[in-house]
């Protein structure tokens, strides 16, 4: 098993950003589990699968292959052998993704290439579930989270970054939903484990979350003895 850090929080919580970053710093595999709900989301609404119709989307997502590829240190997502992972980076694939990932069968479709990919790697992987149930051993569980407004700005400023337009109630309102859904679902919910460090990152800079994060798993990583040589030397 290779040294694992599980990455969890809301929709905004800026787990993304940091968690590539804090992965290309520690030399660990970026995994991005969002990405692959999301895949399936996308998948469903360009085959006209209705997201809220749990059987038709589970006896799809079972046949769907899913696969991840590094390139250049940064993840790929293959859908069905297509690399998918700029189309999915919209509000509307974020909001299927959630749909998507309330069905038992998905997740159970995801589940073994998640453990496989820890299981192979020294790996950092985000999510909601990572520290509660993909992951319940990782050495190290950080719950990343932020109030809802201020995870809104952000998306508004990225939506500026890339020239789009938004209107921040409208954002607001769409984080609000996308936490509701996660955090009240049967299946794995959105939830901090009870030995994961809470990170509340509302009033910190990326460059702090970051310096935290790091700091939190090279901690972990002292105190653990199942290191692999080469990140101990990186460390
Ligand atoms: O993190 P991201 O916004 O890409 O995730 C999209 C959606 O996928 C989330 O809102 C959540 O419903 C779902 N998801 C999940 N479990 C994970 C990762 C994501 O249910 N481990």
């Amino acid at each position: 098993m290779g040294f694992n850090v599980a990455i969890d929080g809301p929709a905004g919580s800026g787990k993304s950003t940091v968690a590539r970053m804090a992965a290309k710093e520690l030399h660990f595999v970026y995994v991005d589990t969002g990405a692959m709900y999301r895949a399936i989301g996308y998948a469903c609404s360009e085959r006209g699968i209705d997201a809220d119709h749990e059987e038709a989307v589970s006896e799809a997502a079972e046949k769907m292959d899913v696969t991840i590829r590094y390139a250049d240190g940064e993840q790929h997502i293959l859908l069905d052998g297509k690399d998918v992972s700029s189309v999915i980076r919209t509000e509307k694939a974020g909001i299927l993704a959630s749909k998507v990932s309330r069905y038992p069968a998905v997740r159970s479709h995801l589940l073994g290439l998640q453990r496989k990919l820890a299981s192979e790697s020294d790996v950092l992987m985000d999510g909601r579930d990572i520290g509660t149930c993909v992951l319940p051993d990782a050495q190290v569980k950080i719950f990343l989270t932020a109030a809802p407004e201020i995870r809104a700005k952000r998306r508004c400023r990225d939506y500026e970054l890339k020239g789009e337009p938004y209107v921040y109630e409208e954002v607001l309102q769409k984080i609000r939903e996308r936490d509701a859904q996660d955090m009240n679902r049967s299946v794995a919910p959105l939830k901090q484990a009870e030995d994961a460090f809470l990170l509340d990152t509302s009033g910190l800079s990326l460059e702090e979350v970051l310096e935290r994060v790091v700091s939190l798993v090279r901690r972990g990583m002292q105190k653990d003895n199942t290191v692999s040589p080469s990140v101990s030397r990186q460390s």
